[in-house]
């Protein structure tokens, strides 16, 4: 008998359930902090940041870029769900580095229809952290952008350096 993937992710779920019991948590976050961070398999955020479960928003997708999925993401977690400080998390090791917006163009090449977004790939890890964090504290929708802070994970050490917004090198 084969199980998909999935199936295993069910039958870890039965187990998960059987020892749960309600936590009687309200839905809004109780630390007020919202992470955007990259999808990486190697990321554990929660261990990774001492975070609990009912602490945080967790935001992620390739790269942990602010879109404006993720703007739309954080306008609700900060208007209806009481956020006020933004974490940005990108890494090293990202599979968004070196890419280039030519995958758009392969793709369209290869499907025939060209994709609405943008790759948002990056070669430099400090700079795309200091472009996601203007455009969280640049955003109109967004009442609490004093608090938007963002760094670098390293995926060899675990460690967290912060990047310095107004920083121009890179590593
Ligand atoms: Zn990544």
């Amino acid at each position: 008998m084969t199980h998909s993937v999935t199936d295993q992710l069910l039958h870890a779920n039965k187990r998960y359930a059987a020892g749960f019991s309600d936590p009687g948590m309200d839905a809004r976050p109780v630390r007020k902090v919202a992470v955007v961070a990259c999808m990486d398999a190697r990321i554990d955020l929660h261990d990774a940041l001492g975070l609990a479960l009912g602490d945080c928003h967790t935001i992620r997708n390739a790269g942990g870029v602010v879109t404006d999925d993720v703007i739309r993401s954080l306008t609700i977690s900060q208007r209806l769900l009481g956020t006020e400080a933004v974490v940005l998390i990108h890494h090293t090791g990202c599979g968004l580095l070196g890419l280039s917006e030519d995958f758009r163009h392969d793709l369209e090449l290869e499907v025939g229809q060209r994709p609405s977004w943008a790759v948002e790939s990056f070669a430099d890890l400090d700079q795309d952290v200091r472009q996601s964090m203007a455009r969280v504290r640049t955003s109109p929708f967004l009442p609490h952008t004093d608090d938007v802070r963002g760094f670098v994970f390293d995926v060899t050490t675990g460690l967290l350096r912060e990047v310095d917004p107004a920083g121009t090198s890179s590593r």
